[in-house]
């Protein structure tokens, strides 16, 4: 039986092959006699699985050697802790960009740190697009600046790095990381939750860049230091192994598919099928402005409320999974990660042509 597509936000879906694999040696992994999930992260087994997955990372997104790569837990939210705690000083100004919810909740815990200051928010146009460039007001003296290259639920993507000069730029790249190929040289921070582009929840992969790994407070929790994780190899306490191996079998999918050019020829081709449908239809609405428009969440809203259940029901019943959108906005969202196949957008698309022609 095929499986259906899934296009849940995160936990989202994962590559069949990897999922395969991990069956395969769910019991007995490279003849260890043991699943991943029973060996010792510090034993010669899991050491291997981990620092392979660390050089496959590295290797796919040409991270520069001055980088370190943190295997961390806690999610894409404890890094909105982690990120003031380590990079900036009781009460330091630091820049923030608000382009929709998730930049909008950094914000929120950053200021039980720091002085935010919101350079600009998309927030009055209800989060359609990105503030344009020259309105940002930045500040100077900023210890670093933080922005959200993907807005899981606004569906607001930027596609290109922005230049905030020597200031440290900090990225929640949550729901985009591995969708295309990134300068790292351009960042002082990446943080992403895994649970999307890299494997199960659980895990939270952080690149940071060397010199800012002397900047914490002294009074920062110890497994929330960059530094303690970057001297104990992401090792200071127990990691999540298992989340950890999956995301190291999901990098080696990523290589075999053609690395991360690959991939964002297919993301693009994937999301801009889905926007044409959209826009074609005159009964689907995607607000976002389209320099900005998402390849990896596309939120769209049908002509009347009344249609959202009939449309997931009947989505499901095809095999079409987690289109509802996020609880805050409602409607629907279509979240198209690596693992996605370009059918999987074909089928939804050809479902939702024949939905608008019964439902006009
Ligand atoms: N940032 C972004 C962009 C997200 O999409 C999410 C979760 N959807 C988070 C942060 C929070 O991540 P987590 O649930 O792993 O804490």
């Amino acid at each position: 039986m095929s499986r259906p597509y899934n296009f849940s936000a995160g936990p989202g879906a994962l590559p069949e092959s990897v999922l395969a694999r991990a069956a395969a040696e769910m019991t007995n992994c490279a003849g260890s006699g043991m699943s991943v999930m029973e060996m010792s992260h510090r034993g010669k087994e899991f050491i291997k699985i981990a620092e392979e997955a660390e050089a496959d990372l590295r290797e796919l997104m040409g991270i520069p050697a001055n980088y370190k790569v943190l295997f961390v837990q806690g999610g894409g939210m404890m890094q909105f802790s982690s990120v003031p705690l380590n990079l900036a000083a009781d009460g330091d100004a630091v820049d923030y960009l608000k382009t929709g919810y998730w930049s909008d909740r950094a914000i929120t815990e950053a200021k039980r740190y720091c002085q935010v200051n919101v350079v600009a928010s998309g927030q009055p146009e209800n989060y359609v697009s990105i503030p344009a460039r020259d309105s940002w007001k930045t500040y100077k003296e900023a210890s670093y600046f933080h922005y959200c290259a993907n807005e899981t639920i606004h569906g607001v993507e930027f596609h290109d790095v922005p230049d905030v000069g020597s200031v440290p730029l900090v990225c929640d790249m949550s729901s985009t990381i591995l969708s295309r190929p990134i300068d790292v040289s351009k960042f002082g921070v990446i943080y992403a939750g895994a649970q999307k582009n890299i494997g199960p929840a659980g895990l939270t992969v952080v690149i940071v860049r060397d010199d800012l790994l002397e900047r914490a407070r002294p009074n920062i929790p110890y497994l929330l230091d960059y530094k303690t994780m970057a001297d104990n190899g992401s090792m200071a306490n127990t990691p999540p192994t298992y989340a950890w191996y999956i995301a190291g079998l999901v990098f080696k999918w990523i290589k075999e598919q053609g690395g991360l050019k690959a991939m964002a020829e297919l993301n693009a081709a994937k999301s801009a099928l889905l926007y044409k449908v959209i826009d074609e239809s005159g009964f689907y609405k995607n607000p976002v402005h389209a320099d900005c428009r998402s390849w990896m969440n596309v939120p769209f809203i049908l002509p009347d409320e009344k249609l959202d259940k009939p449309f997931l029901e009947e989505a499901k019943a095809q095999g079409l999974l987690a289109l509802a959108g996020h609880r805050s906005v409602g409607g629907m969202r279509a979240s198209l990660y690596n693992a996605t196949p370009l059918e999987g957008v074909e089928k939804l698309t050809q479902f939702m042509i024949d939905f608008a022609k019964r439902h006009r």
